[in-house]
């Protein structure tokens, strides 16, 4: 935990806290891009509790909205896939109207007490590249980038807000011959340099030029990053 800076591990003092109220649902909710499965037992729990007709009751919400999630505002007409329908109280069987509303796996997954909710990293870049071609995202705003990044970034976001250190962008679509090749998760485009979580998109960017770097480096790291952004 120290070396992901789970929770401010490593930057904050409430440290016997996060260690002593460490949940296993939360953590894999946090970091669920890092595993290809979920560990059974949680996995179990995420369809009960629906009413049996919920698949209808939320279509029809996602269609009465347009497909449009009402955190962020993505357009998921053509993804509905990633549109969820949320309940607002938590009671996963209080149906009414009102207490329903779309949101994208995204914003869904950060909603308070979703530990429940698994988002592919596949899916998180997706949302990214959807947000980019929508005007979604917001440059120079660390709760922006806050927002968007990858949860399991959220310790390295930290630090570079500690640090104060430039902005990066999230979800940055690298291009080559008018083509995006690859999506790197924070980036600084002007110094060319940038955080990947997998190792593809790692490699592709170093094949145009650019410094990369693991979550791991940068948290065992950190002084070099800062140096290289400052
Ligand atoms: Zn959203
Ligand atoms: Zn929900």
């Amino acid at each position: 935990m120290k070396y992901l800076n789970y929770k401010g591990f490593q930057t904050q003092s409430r440290t016997p806290d996060v260690f002593n109220k460490f949940d296993i649902e939360e953590f894999f909710d946090g970091y669920s891009s890092f595993f290809k499965h979920l560990p059974s037992g949680i996995a179990d729990k995420i369809s009960s509790g629906y009413a049996s007709d919920w698949d209808d009751i939320s279509k029809k919400i996602k269609s009465e909205f347009n497909y449009i999630c009402q955190q962020c505002g993505l357009d998921l007409i053509n993804n509905k896939r990633l549109l969820h329908t949320h309940h607002i109280n938590g009671v996963k069987h209080d149906n009414r109207k009102e207490n329903l509303k779309p949101l994208c796996v995204d914003c869904h997954s950060k909603q308070p007490n979703h530990q429940h909710l698994f988002v592919r990293h596949e899916d998180t870049q997706t949302i990214n590249h959807l947000r980019r071609t929508q005007n979604l995202i917001l440059r120079d705003d660390w709760s922006a980038v806050f927002k968007l990044a990858d949860s399991a970034l959220h310790g390295v976001v930290d630090l570079l807000m500690e640090y104060k250190l430039p902005i990066p962008e999230v979800g940055y679509e690298l291009e080559a011959s008018n083509k995006t090749i690859t999506q790197i998760e924070l980036a600084w485009p002007v110094r060319k340099i940038g955080i990947a979580i997998d190792k593809e998109s790692a490699r592709n960017a170093i094949d145009e030029g650019w410094e990369i770097h693991s979550m791991r480096y940068v948290l065992n790291q950190f002084d070099f990053l800062a140096q290289s952004l400052r």
